[in-house]
This record gives C-alpha cells, sequence and structure tokens, in this order.
C-alpha cells in the first residue's frame, strides 16, 4: 500500500523530461526492439531492427548496442541521460551473472556476456533478463496486471512462454530460469519437443501443435477446407489457415482449434493449482483465435483446477501487445537499480 501511494505521487510531478529515463531492449530470434521508456512507461523512441541470428555473439552485440544508440538518438538523448539499461533476452539467461547462456532461435551464440558488454560500452548500468519474464513485469506494471498482486502470464505463439509474479514481486528462481511454463509435461509419450522432452505444454497447446496436428488430420484424408487456404501446400498450413478454415464453418479447423483449446486449458489448471493467482494474463498471436480457443481452455482449466483455485482467478487479455518486453525489461532495470516504476 505504501508502495503505491509512493508511485502515485511521483506520478503527479510532472514532465516526462524530469523522470527517470531508461532503456529497454527486447531480444528475439527475428527482431531487436529497444524503446527509450520513463519511469512511468510512457515510450518516448523505439528502434526495430532484424536480428543478426545467423551470426555469432559478436554480431548480435553489436546489432543491440546499434539499435540501442539509434532509440537514443531519435530521442535526441545520450547514454548518459539514463538511469540504467534493461534487456529481455529470448533464451536461458541467468539475471545475477548477465550471461545469456543459449537461446533457441540463435543457435551461434553462446554464454554471452551482454549485460556486462552493453555496460562496457554504454557506460551505463543494465540488467539482463528473460524476455517472456520481461513481458510479465511490463504487464504486471503497465498492462492488464495493474493492482494484482500474484498473476502469472502466459504467452501463446509457436511456443509457450510466461512469467510469474508472487506477492508483488517477479519470480526469477535460483538462477533465472523459473517461468518455463510452456515446458511442463502434460503428456507423458507425447510429440518430441525442441527441448529434448515429450509432451510438454507448447507441444501440445501453441500455434506450431495446433498446425501439426492440421497437417496430420490432412495427410490422413479426413475433409477440410483447411487445405485450400494454405494454396493447396501442406507445408503452408499454420494456425492461421485453420483459422481462416475456421471463420467459414469447417469443422475439423473448428475441433482442432477446441482441442487446442483444451490442452491450454490443462496447463492453466495446473497453474492455478500451483500457484493460486488471482488474474492469468493469456496473450501472444495464437489468441487471436479468441473465444474458439479460449473459452474451451477456461471451461478445461474450470473442471481440471480445484474449484477454490480457479475462483479466485480472473483470466485477462494481455494489454500492452508487442511492447511489453521492452517496456517490462526498463522497468526491471529500474527496480534493479533502485528505482520505482509505476503508471502514477
Ligand atoms: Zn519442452
Amino acid at each position: 500500500v505504501k508502495k503505491q501511494a509512493r508511485q502515485g505521487k511521483a506520478g503527479k510531478t510532472g514532465k516526462v523530461s524530469q523522470e527517470p529515463l531508461l532503456l529497454g531492449i527486447d531480444l528475439g530470434g527475428t527482431k531487436i526492439l529497444s524503446a527509450v521508456v520513463s519511469a512511468r512507461g510512457e515510450i518516448i523512441s523505439r528502434d526495430r531492427s532484424a536480428t543478426p541470428s545467423a551470426g555469432g555473439t559478436e554480431a548480435i552485440l553489436r546489432a543491440l548496442l546499434d539499435s540501442a544508440s539509434s532509440a537514443l538518438g531519435q530521442a535526441a538523448l545520450k547514454a548518459a541521460d539514463l538511469v540504467a539499461i534493461g534487456v529481455g533476452a529470448a533464451g536461458f539467461s541467468d539475471p545475477e551473472t548477465g550471461i545469456l547462456y543459449t537461446s533457441p532461435h540463435l543457435p551461434r551464440l553462446k554464454d554471452a556476456p551482454l549485460r556486462d558488454v552493453i555496460s562496457r560500452e554504454t557506460g551505463v548500468e543494465t540488467f539482463l533478463i528473460n524476455d517472456a519474464s520481461a513481458a510479465a513485469l511490463g504487464e504486471y506494471l503497465f498492462g492488464a496486471g495493474r493492482k494484482a498482486r500474484h498473476f502469472i502470464y502466459v504467452t501463446v505463439s509457436t511456443g509457450i512462454g510466461g512469467g510469474i509474479v508472487i506477492n508483488g514481486e517477479l519470480y526469477t528462481g535460483a538462477t533465472g530460469g523459473a517461468g518455463e511454463i510452456g515446458h511442463m509435461s502434460i503428456l507423458h509419450d507425447g510429440p518430441p519437443c525442441s527441448c529434448g522432452g515429450r509432451g510438454c505444454w507448447e507441444t501440445l497447446a501453441s500455434g506450431t501443435a495446433l498446425a501439426r496436428e492440421a497437417q496430420r488430420a490432412i495427410e490422413s484424408g479426413a475433409p477440410t477446407s483447411i487445405l485450400a487456404h494454405a494454396g493447396g501446400e501442406l507445408s503452408r498450413v499454420t494456425a492461421r489457415e485453420v483459422h481462416a478454415a475456421a471463420l467459414r464453418g469447417d469443422a475439423l479447423a473448428e475441433e482442432l482449434i477446441s482441442r487446442t483449446g483444451y490442452y491450454l486449458g490443462v496447463g492453466l489448471a495446473n497453474l492455478l493449482n500451483i500457484f493460486n493467482p488471482e488474474l492469468v494474463i493469456v496473450g501472444g498471436g495464437l489468441t487471436r483465435l479468441g473465444d474458439r480457443l479460449l473459452t474451451p481452455a477456461i471451461k478445461t482449466a474450470g473442471e481440471r483446477a480445484f474449484p477454490r483455485a480457479f475462483r479466485a482467478a480472473r483470466f485477462a487479455a494481455a494489454a500492452l501487445g508487442g511492447d511489453s518486453g521492452v517496456l517490462g525489461a526498463a522497468a526491471y532495470a529500474l527496480q534493479r537499480a533502485g528505482g520505482q516504476p509505476g503508471p502514477g
């Protein structure tokens, strides 16, 4: 309560230029997004660049620094104007070491000392965090999670990622690896997963899973218009084509989406039982499927979770879209630097 009162006052003091300024960087497999952000979560400038994903550690570090200086340049700022820099990176990293160890979409990157290199090159204190954890913190402070003390952020696209906020604080685990909710085992002998396991949540409830099941059904000769939406090419069938077919009443497409929703609900039930959150924010590209996906997901969660855990939880859509990562990374940096991010 005290914390919120202080945030409230800080928010009323006025101009952006007098507020602490941060730089948030979101390093993904295909793009780097950098933004100069105020402590209240206003985006002052932004740069969007392609990730040199075929490049090694050097190339990626260079691209991050270039993107950062482009965002600063657009705001007519220098690095010295920043309080801190926060980097949210896809892959395995540890906030304590500041190293991005591996990243699934950056095969040539290994043990990149992101935090120390960016800090040395810019002269600004820098912090590193997992991208989905950053997005969770962004939604918590500035988006759909405002005022929730216990919440889970779930992002469903080609895979499933997430972040966990417990008692108002981002939970990063012993070595920064917490929140890999997409890899909880749902089917012990299910489809193989990119992590080396089988039947992980994301092999059953992601866009990739939906596309795979659609391709399999088409191959087995099931009557459907999905293939026509992909120009007749099986390899071009993605969640988008399944959705297009469902919108025109294709029964198989409806069934496949509903089944994906069912598996989404199984995982949500696990999260409700383990964390007893008051809020679950579901975002990511696959949520464009809307109620076709989410209604069976929430129904299944209700059937499988403890009734008390289910009743305690509210489900909400993510509110920040693609900006949650940069906003969250910036807020994380401000928190770690001793400041107090908040919407005011
Ligand atoms: Zn897995």
